[in-house]
């Protein structure tokens, strides 16, 4: 069987076996379709049946979670943990606290998570997980009771050498505190079964930074590959979280001006530059929406959600010359990717995961003037740095600032050579879903292969 029938027969099968999960099939089908060069050259996975195998993830654990809000009412949600893969190392990936969170999505985001860490070079096999509570307007106690009850069912499949959660969407320090204290408490174990710890308790300097400033660092090698560089230009940036604030603080670093950020209430353009202090202030401490920006900033411009275009995303609209989508999947579809193409941007780099659409994705892997470096390359800087600060718990040590930093740079100019390497050699130079895909499959495929079934 050549490699495009392999494909689209294990993407029938997800269709049969999982119905109504659309986005893992999205990732699967986006994913899959770019291995085809490497299942035509090479038997073994399909002898091995390695796809069958790997859009199965070896265990799935669901579990309700009831916490007491503060009116004494019972609040009952619905908890994951999909542990995907553990060929190259213990199950590695965030979770998720949002309303749209559902077995569908954590799916996506965990065999995402396969290739991703496999990229990063470092032992972490793939997992993900979550639930569908928002902790948007819930106060500290709420949101202590719920990580509380969430943390009862989830320690029963963690460890540090297990499977070591950290955030993503709607879980950020404050979470992972009250997560890894009742860890503490139920299994009596101060380990690295969390990433993304606090400071002065094993957390690792620079892995609150690392997805924002991974991205910008993996930019700037896109760049420098065709001479050029980030200097002096303009950037638009969605999203208004912990990748898209630390992208932004990146960018005036290195000599570029973000414009823009966005939130579930709209998008603030700000022509003379994103205020970041303040940004850090109203969603890292006050926590409220982005209308409050403009009360301070009175040149920056709101635009509400309401006053989109239908099927848009209105801040692609903003004319740029690179975008970084950092909020969620499926935030920029073929439109948006047109518009932004005939307003000049020439690059574009994935924070979030998965935020193009299948044909947004076609479009810019097509233009042969266009830069696209897809999101499980240049987002990896974040678990990147989670398995930094696994190595430094277990080793019981702390690096200096200096030293992650370097060695995240380190890890995503890695990952770009990698990435650049196999698309040469599958023949599509520069194409970094290609050889992004197959680098972190082919390592990943083997080691199923060398341990058996
Ligand atoms: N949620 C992040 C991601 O999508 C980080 C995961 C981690 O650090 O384990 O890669």
């Amino acid at each position: 069987m050549d490699g495009q029938s392999y494909v689209s027969s294990t993407l029938e099968r997800i269709k049969q076996i999982s119905p109504g999960q659309t986005v893992f099939l999205q990732a699967a089908t986006e994913i899959l379709n770019s291995l085809q060069p490497l299942l035509d050259k090479e038997s073994k996975y399909h002898k091995h049946r390695i796809l069958d195998r790997i859009v199965m993830p070896e265990r799935t654990t669901m579990f309700r979670v009831t916490y007491i809000n503060d009116k004494g009412e019972a609040c009952p949600h619905f908890g994951y943990r999909v542990q995907f893969s553990s060929a190259i190392g213990p199950y590695k990936g965030g979770l998720r606290f949002h309303p749209s969170v559902n077995l569908d999505v954590i799916k996506f985001l965990g065999f995402e998570q396969i290739f991703k860490n496999s990229l990063t070079g470092l032992s972490m096999g793939g997992a993900k997980g979550g639930a569908n509570f928002d902790p948007k307007g819930k106060s500290d106690s709420e949101i202590m009771r719920f990580c509380q009850a969430f943390m009862l069912e989830l320690q029963t499949v963690i460890g540090d050498v297990i499977d070591v959660p950290a955030g993503d969407i709607g879980v950020g320090g404050r979470e992972i505190g009250y997560l890894f204290g009742q860890y503490k408490k139920i299994t009596r174990r101060f380990d690295g079964a969390l990433t993304g710890k606090g400071l002065n308790w094993g957390g690792s300097l620079v892995r609150t930074e690392a997805t924002g400033y991974g991205l910008i660092y993996f930019a700037m090698e896109m760049l420098a590959k065709n001479n050029a560089s980030l200097e002096g230009k303009t950037c638009v940036i969605s999203g208004a979280g912990n990748v898209a604030i630390y992208a932004c603080e990146k960018l005036y670093q290195i000599g570029a001006k973000p414009v823009t950020v966005s939130d579930s209430t709209g998008y603030i353009y700000d022509k003379d530059g994103i205020d970041v202090e303040l940004l850090k202030r109203l969603k890292e401490v006050e926590r409220v929406g982005l209308q409050n920006y403009t009360k301070e900033r009175v040149n920056a411009k709101f635009t509400p959600v309401s006053a989109y275009p239908a099927g848009r995303n209105g801040v692609w609209d903003v004319p740029c010359d690179a975008a970084f989508p950092c909020a969620t999947q499926n935030e920029l579809n073929l439109e948006d990717i047109k518009v932004l193409y005939n307003n000049g941007c020439r690059l574009l780099a994935e924070g979030a995961n998965m935020p193009s659409t299948l044909d947004a994705m076609k479009f810019m892997s097509e233009k042969s003037d266009f830069l696209y470096g897809p999101a499980k390359a240049a987002n990896a800087g974040g678990v990147a740095t989670s398995g930094l600060e696994m190595s430094q718990n277990a080793g019981m040590l702390k690096w200096s600032f200096e030293k992650v930093d370097q060695e995240l740079q380190n890890i995503m100019k890695h990952i770009f050579d990698i990435s650049y390497e196999t698309s040469v050699e599958f023949g599509k130079p520069g194409d970094l879903v290609l050889g992004g895909n197959i680098a972190g499959f082919r390592k990943v495929a083997d080691a199923m292969i060398d341990q058996g079934y």
